[in-house]
């Protein structure tokens, strides 16, 4: 299965995981406008990556 991985480096953790089947790119836009704002307007740095777990 594969996922998206939001990943803050500001505070060092990942803050959300989305299976790609059920997320697409429209949607994880939507979750950091919504579910992970506060990190957004903290000015803090947000890294999307893959993560694949069989
Ligand atoms: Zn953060």
């Amino acid at each position: 299965m594969e996922f998206k991985e939001i990943y803050c480096s500001r505070c060092k953790k990942v803050i959300g995981r989305y299976n790609i089947k059920f997320y697409n790119e429209d949607k994880i836009a939507e979750l950091m406008k919504t579910n992970h704002v506060t990190h957004v307007r903290n000015g803090h740095e947000i890294e999307i990556r893959k993560f694949v777990k069989n």
